[in-house]
């Protein structure tokens, strides 16, 4: 039967991000999202086979593996930085939507930081082609967050969305459908962490790990003073002692850890603003910035950064799902955004 030879064109929206990976399609909305981590042997660095050590099975090994098995994360502050690992993980949720071997490589439409070079850029259509994409379309990031939010992007007015990842917090101001201003900084829900890590370090001889670090940031993290301060009880190694021990924590003392990355996020937002003409700035009194992102769940990060910025600051309803919101939005638009997207076929 001819007609079997034409099979249409799937297309997926991804959200290629350093700690999650989302993947939707207009028709279908959010269809996966696993934690961008790939199980490696670690010697040959070979993604694991015959099991899936890929996404959520593999973060369950994460500190816990032997030592013939490393856990990786492809990306690292919204660049590839590992090839291979990087093209196991697209290749094996691509897979897991699409076991017909035989169908049409799927178009993908992925949200990337805007501050990528050239050299990244092609690292990451390598990645995607070779993991059984047909093409690849790049769209910026924080414009597929602002998208999501449903921020009036298309427009002669400025949206100014702050996107902050794992890796990297994006800050952007869009107007007319584009990129008018753009500060990455390499500081996100990681930096975080590590504040978090360091000051247990410090204030209490407490050796804990990323994991746990998070896990505070997220029961009891705060930007700024809560009307009822929290405690939380942390599990780490003594550095002195050497032996596992118990600490309570308050919420005041991790808004402390938190301090610094929250500064920096303060000045990429007051940089941006700086490069916008004085138009673009009037708007943004009464537009306000926009936050998306999973490190946006952060207790009075909204409060925070309006105090700081003078801006008025709002979180967008589920905001680590704005990216990828944005960019299947952009893919049921194609025609209309088309234009403005980079394409793997594109000479560069
Ligand atoms: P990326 O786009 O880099 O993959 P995400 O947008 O998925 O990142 O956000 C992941 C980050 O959000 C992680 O650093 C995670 O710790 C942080 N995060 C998730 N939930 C919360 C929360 N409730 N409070 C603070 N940070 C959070
Ligand atoms: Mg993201």
């Amino acid at each position: 039967m001819l007609s079997r030879f034409f099979t249409t064109t799937v297309d997926f929206a991804v959200d290629l991000g350093t700690a999650n990976t989302l993947i939707g399609s207009p028709g279908q909305g959010v269809l996966l999202n696993e934690p961008s981590v790939v199980a490696v042997e670690t010697e040959s660095r070979r993604a694991l086979s015959g099991r899936c050590a890929v996404g959520h099975l593999a973060r369950q090994m994460q500190g816990r593996t032997p030592d013939n098995i490393t856990v990786v994360q492809p990306l690292r502050q919204g660049v590839v930085a590992d090839f291979e690992a990087c093209e196991a993980m697209l290749r094996y949720f691509l897979f897991k939507l699409r076991p017909r071997r035989f169908a049409a490589r799927p178009r993908l439409l992925v949200g990337a930081p805007a501050s990528l070079t050239p050299v990244e850029k092609r690292a990451l259509f390598n990645s995607a082609l070779r993991a059984g994409a047909g093409q690849v379309l790049l769209v910026p990031a924080a414009k597929a967050a602002a998208i999501g939010a449903g921020l009036p992007v298309a427009e002669p007015v400025a949206n100014l969305i702050c996107n902050i990842g794992g890796g990297t917090t994006e800050v952007a101001v869009i107007t007319l459908g584009d990129v008018a201003a753009c500060q990455s900084i390499r500081v996100g829900g990681e930096a975080m962490d590590q504040g978090i890590v360091d000051y247990l370090r410090r204030h209490y001889s407490l050796n804990v790990g990323p994991a746990a670090a998070e896990q505070l940031k997220i029961e009891i993290g705060s930007a700024w003073p809560l009307d009822e301060e929290l405690t939380a009880v942390v599990r780490g190694l003594d550095t002195v002692a050497g032996l596992p021990r118990k600490a309570t924590v308050t919420s005041e003392e991790i808004r402390e850890a938190l301090q610094e990355p929250l500064d920096q996020i303060v000045e990429a937002v007051r940089r941006t603003v700086d490069a916008c003409t004085a138009e673009l700035a009037a708007d943004l009194v009464d537009h306000g910035l926009v936050l998306a992102g999973g490190g946006a769940l952060l207790r009075g990060l909204d409060r925070y950064l309006t105090e700081r910025t003078g801006i008025p600051a709002r979180v967008t309803p589920d905001p680590a799902e704005a990216v990828i919101a944005g960019a299947i939005r952009c893919l049921q638009n194609l025609p209309r955004w088309r234009s403005n997207l980079e394409s793997s076929d594109d000479e560069t």
